[in-house]
Formats: C-alpha cells, sequence, structure tokens
C-alpha cells in the first residue's frame, strides 16, 4: 500500500493524506490550509489529484484545520461518502456553514477593494450549497463499530479525546496475503479533560501516522485549571471587576462553562452572570447536548441528576446582534466569553475595547494565540493595543491558562508509541512544525523504534 501526505506535512494546518490499497483510494481529513493569503488560497482551491478518482473519505474530527476543505472536494466533482462519528457530522454542519459565511463576507470586503484597483473579483473557495451538499454525502459510524469502507479495509473510530465527536480512525488492510493495521493518531487529546472521555490507547499498530503540535512541549495537569480559574474570578469581583474570555467556539467555550458551572455549584465562585455572545458557539453547544454518548462519567452523572451541563439560571447565550450590544451596559461583575479565540475578528473585539483599559478588568487567555493576532499581543502584554484601528491602552489583568490545551504534550504523544511498540514497525510524524516534529522523532527513536519518517508536503511512501 501507499500513504500519500498532502497536508498538515512539516506545518500543522490543512490535514489531508490518501492511502492506496488494492485499487482503492482513500482520503483521511481534508482540511484547510491556515496561513498566508496567496499561499493559502493556492492550496485550498486546487487539489493534488482529481477528487472524482477518491473512493471514500474518512474525516478524524470537526476542526477546520481538518474537515473545512471537504466542500470544495465535493464542488469539484466527489460525490462518495464521507464517513466520521455522528458527534463530527452534526458539528461540520455548523462549523462549515460558518466557514462558508465567513468566505462570503472576506470575499465582499476584499472585492470592494479590488474592484478599486480595477482587479478581477475573487471567489470565495465554496458557498452554503456545496455545504448542504457535502452534509448529505455525511456517513455517521459509532466509536468501536467496525466497519467496511472497501472490500478488505475496515475502518473503526477509537476516541481521540480531542473535541467532542473526535476519532483516532485505525484501518485494517488485508493485502496480498498480509494484514497491516494503519493507526492515524491525528489530532491526539488529553487525559482528564473536562467533558470528554480520555483518549484510547489502541493496540496491535503496524504503522502509525501521528500528530506532534507539541512534540517537544509538556503542559500543566488539565485538573490544576479548576483552581486557577476559581482564583482569577474571585480576586476579579472583589476588584468589582469583569472578565472578557476570548475563546474557539468548538471545545474551549464549552470546557470553560463547565467548569464555570461546577464552580459555582459547589460555592467556589459566587453566582455571578455569564455570557456567552457569539452564535456559533451556541450552536456548537445546542450540539454537544445532543452526544451523550461523547461524555466522560463526571458530565453523565450530572445529566443523571437532570442538571444541564451547559445551561444553567446564571448563564446567557446570545445570538442577537442588539443583545450583544447591551452588555457594553452591564455595570456589575460578570463573565463575558466571546469569540474568535485569536481575537482577530468577532464580537469579543467589542468587549475587550471596552474592557481592555480598566485595570480592574481581567482578561483571561485560554487558548493558543498565534504570532500577529491581537491574541498575541495581549500575551504579550504590550502596553497598548490596536483594536478597530484605533489604540486602546492595556491595563486590565491578563491571565494566561496553559492547561487548557486538547492536544497530547510530548510526554502522552511518546506513551501512545509505546504503547504500541511490541508491533509497530514504521512512524509518520505529521501535523506538527517541524522543529515540533523533529524533537518528537528523536524520542520515538530513543524508545527503540528506527524506522521514523517526517514527510514532506507531497511525499509519497510504501509499505
Ligand atoms: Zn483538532
Ligand atoms: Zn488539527
Amino acid at each position: 500500500m501507499k500513504i500519500k501526505f498532502l497536508g498538515a506535512a512539516r506545518s500543522v494546518t490543512g490535514s489531508m493524506h490518501l492511502i492506496e490499497s488494492n485499487g482503492h483510494r482513500i482520503l483521511i481529513d481534508c482540511g484547510l490550509f491556515q496561513g498566508k493569503r496567496e499561499e493559502s488560497n493556492q492550496r485550498n482551491k486546487t487539489f493534488p489529484f482529481d477528487p472524482k478518482i477518491i473512493e471514500r473519505v474518512v474525516l478524524s474530527h470537526a476542526h477546520i484545520d481538518h474537515s473545512g476543505n471537504l466542500p470544495n472536494l465535493v464542488k469539484q466533482g466527489y460525490e462518495n461518502s464521507i464517513y466520521s462519528t455522528f458527534a463530527t457530522r452534526d458539528l461540520c454542519l455548523v462549523m462549515l456553514k460558518d466557514t462558508a459565511h465567513i468566505q462570503k463576507k472576506d470575499a465582499e470586503y476584499l472585492n470592494r477593494k479590488e474592484e478599486q484597483r480595477g482587479l478581477p473579483p475573487i471567489e470565495p473557495l465554496y458557498s452554503a450549497e456545496d455545504v448542504d451538499e457535502t452534509l448529505s454525502l455525511f456517513r455517521g459510524i459509532g466509536y468501536l463499530k467496525g466497519f467496511y469502507v472497501a472490500a478488505d479495509i475496515k475502518l473503526t473510530f477509537y476516541d481521540a479525546g480531542h473535541i467532542l465527536g473526535s476519532a483516532l480512525p485505525v484501518f485494517d488492510i488485508k493485502e496480498n496475503g498480509r494484514n497491516l493495521r494503519l493507526g492515524y493518531i491525528v489530532d491526539l487529546g488529553r487525559k482528564n479533560l473536562p467533558i470528554l472521555k480520555d483518549p484510547e490507547l489502541v493496540k496491535g499498530i503496524h504503522y502509525l501516522i501521528i500528530e506532534s503540535t507539541y512534540g517537544n512541549r509538556l503542559h500543566e495537569d488539565p485538573r490544576t485549571t479548576e483552581s486557577k480559574l476559581a482564583r482569577v474570578v474571585n480576586e476579579t469581583i472583589t476588584r468589582k471587576g469583569k472578565i472578557i474570555i476570548p475563546a474557539f467556539s468548538l471545545g474551549r467555550t464549552q470546557e470553560v462553562v463547565y467548569n464555570l458551572h461546577r464552580l459555582q455549584d459547589q460555592g467556589i465562585i459566587p453566582h455571578i452572570p455569564i455570557f456567552v455572545d457569539s452564535p456559533l458557539s451556541t450552536d456548537v453547544t445546542e450540539i454537544f447536548k445532543l452526544h451523550p454518548e461523547c461524555f466522560d462519567q463526571e458530565i453523565s452523572r450530572m445529566i443523571a441528576q437532570n442538571e444541564n451541563p451547559f445551561g444553567w439560571k446564571d448563564i446567557t447565550y446570545i445570538k442577537d446582534v442588539d443583545e450583544s450590544k447591551k452588555l457594553s451596559q452591564v455595570d456589575r461583575p460578570c463573565i463575558i466569553i466571546s469569540a474568535s479565540g485569536m481575537c482577530e475578528s468577532g464580537r469579543i473585539l467589542h468587549h475587550l475595547k471596552n474592557n481592555i483599559g480598566d485595570p480592574n478588568n481581567t482578561i483571561m487567555v485560554v487558548g493558543f494565540m498565534a504570532q500577529d493576532t491581537l491574541g498575541r499581543r495581549i500575551v504579550e502584554r504590550q502596553k497598548k493595543v490596536r483594536i478597530f484601528g484605533e489604540e486602546y491602552p492595556l491595563k486590565a489583568r491578563v491571565e494566561v491558562f496553559d492547561a487548557f490545551s486538547a492536544h497530547a504534550d510530548r510526554k502522552e504523544l511518546l506513551e501512545y508509541v509505546e504503547n504500541t511498540k511490541d508491533t509497530l514497525q514504521g512512524v509518520f510524524i505529521v501535523h506538527g512544525e517541524e522543529e515540533q516534529s523533529r524533537a518528537l522523532a528523536e524520542g520515538i527513536k530513543g524508545l527503540g523504534i528506527q524506522n521514523v519518517i517526517i514527510p514532506a508536503l507531497g511525499d509519497e511512501v510504501q509499505i
């Protein structure tokens, strides 16, 4: 069989890999590449193969860097099934719709500028109709239910513990009289994350494709989050300030909400109003409620006691713009959770603008902030920051939480590889910056596994 590495090779975004066996072509993930505009447009628009030759698509989870280019694949002629877990399918409904909407708005904005320069109009990558078409091709498969995606190729989804619905697709392939087990460990979650079950350790794997986002880093234990959250909330309330939390709509928002609910339930923080101000976050949270099969014991216990983990008297979800604007008039301590996660767009910008200059307020950083984003400038505690083209002094306190990561760290990645060491014949490292991938490769070699490859974009290997 052959594996072609067509995305997230020596980089993080745009996951896409093609396996070929017994004449079948199966694509694993079809994510958006996110980088500089020109390069992103080019890479996302053109596939390095004819979409019509693909027989099946298998999707690991709903994050856009794994799922976001599916509607374009369909637009360009793919018309077979897309296999994912049920929760991933439901999440893709809102995530892909949102992505199509953002692309439309971006194109409109850019076209107004381009028109002035006399350049041809920019086309969005795909439309809402392409998303509908894509959703009609999804086929849900439950965890641990083996399913033949082609003759001699059995697919099993194991829980990845990364986000709601996330799976580790494992392929059992019969080829020329031999049995091969290929595991796609991208993205790998962590033990003890709130809400989700822990990642499943899959045994008997011969070849691993593994992520390396944090191939050279160690995270704090997720169990340390709650006590820090409690301290920061209580300190801010004592100062009569507000707490502003920029958070990704999928995953981080629900984790923060769930943690706050538990803290209020236990009387560790007082009952102050909590607002989730984002239409996408609101929609995603609705989908969480539909998938208790993904939940860990603790949250299941909460549900068994008739409590809604994401909805109680202190929390308000806001979709409406006018309701969102009214939040600037709240004159007592409250918590506002809003998107986008890196503070590059969305309603969070209004809340930052209104609250960043007050030393009594706190900005809580709970997610990764990429270089050159407003979020990163806040993490760096720059004295002044630009919001909507105007300068604002950064006087609010900034509290950075490291323990919130949904990705396995170096230790957890190595543990994963070691667990299946007995049968392992080769490892392919993807989904990481080169430095992280190289560090992980060294670690894996240290376990006594010599066949470790960091494929470059477009590389093809025969196994
Ligand atoms: Zn992910
Ligand atoms: Zn990813």
